[in-house]
């Protein structure tokens, strides 16, 4: 019998069309392999078998009776934590809220159910989705099935480990400035942050909710847009939310996929993403991915997006200034934990001392600069200041757009780090979404998939395609096209390349100790 975990998540949908497998089969073999891998990978705070096999049983009582919900229906998905459950807790990775059991599901999650896919479990990211990283996890971090001593990215490195290991086909995201795009370009897998306002945010923990933006993580382009088309659309709950009618992503990766499909695209380069900066497989992976788009007819031209320089700066002073107003509400009485005192204590004294217990540092540091960027005498100088910067970088995205179809850039500077060694730096970790964040300023859509390894240390990269505002689907279209290219190359998706960790024995010092024993099996 093939392993059904290493099938893509289209793979499973037709076999399970066909009757070749079934949901409790699919299913079963995910929970087998997060039972055999997760104790060192630690993608999942929460799994529960039960919940999940009752679904995949629910799915294949209506395959039985001829009315599957979808195309997708039995599939298994991951869901990051940063989501909200009616039947797992959601922490958004944060003391704050261990075990908080939401009285919704996220829109997300509800269309997700309502296709009919499977839910496994949620997944581990950076506490309130601040980093890169996924140590600022209060629940310890992930490991990256590449190498089990180094970081999966983040904050979304739960989602893209999970589907990196082969514990899930695919997984939702969050991205705010790359944290689906950056997970994927260091995993090797493929990461979608779709146009602001065009996936619902509702029932997502918001970060910053001018910047945040739900999206799909998976191994191949086509999986990625067959979940974007059903978690995607117009949501009233939302107040953000597009009313646009969506083409079918899927439809558009398919197309995209077949040969030809690249003659004529018009790729601009930004030329700001090279350099220093940037570690030479990453750039290597880069350019050969350039020359294949070129050699299948595709005109490659260099664009200058000049204020992206500025865009780090503005987007640490844009994310922790809505961040520290969308945290007030963790104040010990409507959500989560509360500090006891000695005498009971006033409230403020007990709301400070369930802050000061339940926030790790990273999130402290962005409430205060935050607070601080937004108090009456700075507002100008620091918060004014950056939204000006925001109109900047979306006036040169504009411009580029007037005469490229879609811009290319490597997805971030490098490749894997070891754990722990940027945890002591938070500036060296915030220069990792150089690439990434200026498209959540924008509102723009962008995609990063794998490019290859890079030769200097076997880790892999990413390429991260941009569009128009609205123009996902032309995404979907570049991206699979360049994808088979690759894919012909080596064979099939890149997770298939990396080395199997099942035997690997982390590390005494970075081995973590979490909780999610105690909520496993439904607890
Ligand atoms: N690394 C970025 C940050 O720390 C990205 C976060 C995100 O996209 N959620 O803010």
């Amino acid at each position: 019998m093939t392993d059904l975990t290493r099938h893509t998540a289209a793979e499973l949908a037709a076999q399970l069309a066909d009757g070749t497998t079934t949901s409790v089969a699919v299913t079963q073999a995910h929970l087998d392999r997060i039972a055999a891998v997760d104790g060192t990978i630690h993608a999942f705070l929460h799994v529960n078998p039960e919940l999940s096999l009752a679904a995949a049983a629910a799915s294949d009582a209506r395959r039985a009776s001829g009315k599957p919900l979808s195309d997708l229906d039995g599939v298994p998905l991951a869901i990051k934590d940063v989501l909200v459950t009616t039947d797992m807790p959601s922490t958004s990775g944060s003391k704050i809220l261990e075990g908080w059991m939401s009285p919704y599901d996220a829109t997300v999650v509800t269309r997700a159910r309502e296709a009919g896919l499977v839910p496994l479990g949620k997944t581990n990211m950076d506490e309130f989705a601040m980093g890169s990283s996924t140590e600022h996890s209060a629940y310890g971090p992930t490991r990256n099935p590449w190498d089990t001593d180094r970081i999966p990215g983040g904050s979304g490195g739960g989602s893209a480990a999970a589907v990196a290991a082969f514990e899930a086909p695919f997984a939702l995201g969050s991205d705010t400035g790359g944290s689906i795009r950056q997970p994927a370009h260091i995993t090797g897998t493929v990461g979608m942050k779709p146009t602001y306002g065009s996936v619902s945010r509702y029932g997502a923990i918001a970060l910053a909710s001018s910047l945040d933006q739900v999206g799909p993580c998976s191994r191949t382009v086509l999986d990625a847009a067959l979940l974007h088309d059903v978690i995607g659309g117009y949501d009233r709950h939302d107040s953000t939310s597009l009313k646009d009618a969506w083409p079918s992503f899927a439809e558009a990766a398919r197309s995209g996929a077949q040969p030809g499909s690249l003659k004529g695209l018009k790729v601009g380069v930004v030329s700001q993403y090279a350099g220093e900066a940037f570690q030479t497989g990453v750039m290597t992976r880069f350019r050969e991915s350039l020359e294949m788009l070129a050699a299948a007819g595709a005109e490659i031209v260099d664009v200058s997006l000049p204020s992206v320089e500025h865009a780090v700066a503005a987007y640490y002073l844009i994310l922790p200034a809505e961040a520290s107003s969308n945290l007030a509400k963790f104040d010990s009485v409507r959500f989560g934990m509360r500090a006891t005192i000695a005498g009971g204590g006033t409230v403020e004294q007990v709301m400070s001392a369930t802050r000061e217990a339940g926030f790790g540092p990273e999130v402290k540091r962005r409430i205060i600069l935050g607070t601080y960027a937004l108090s009456a005498g700075y507002y100008d100088a620091y918060y004014g200041s950056a939204q000006k910067v925001r109109t900047l970088i979306q006036r040169d995205f504009d411009q580029a757009f007037a005469s490229v179809d879609v811009l290319a850039t490597p997805t971030a500077p490098t490749t894997a780090w070891k754990l722990g060694e940027k945890l002591d730096d938070p500036l060296a970790m915030y220069a990792q979404d150089i690439a990434t964040i200026p498209a959540n300023l924008a509102g723009i859509p962008g995609i990063s998939i794998p490019s290859g390894i890079a030769p200097e240390d076997g880790l892999p990269v990413g390429i991260q395609f941009l569009a128009p505002a609205r123009h996902d689907a032309k995404l979907y279209s570049v991206a699979a096209g360049l994808e088979a290219l690759l894919h012909a190359q080596w064979g099939g998706p890149l997770t298939s390349q990396a080395p199997d960790f099942d035997t690997a024995v982390p590390t005494q010092s970075a081995r973590s100790v979490s909780p999610t024993q105690s909520t496993r099996g439904g607890a």
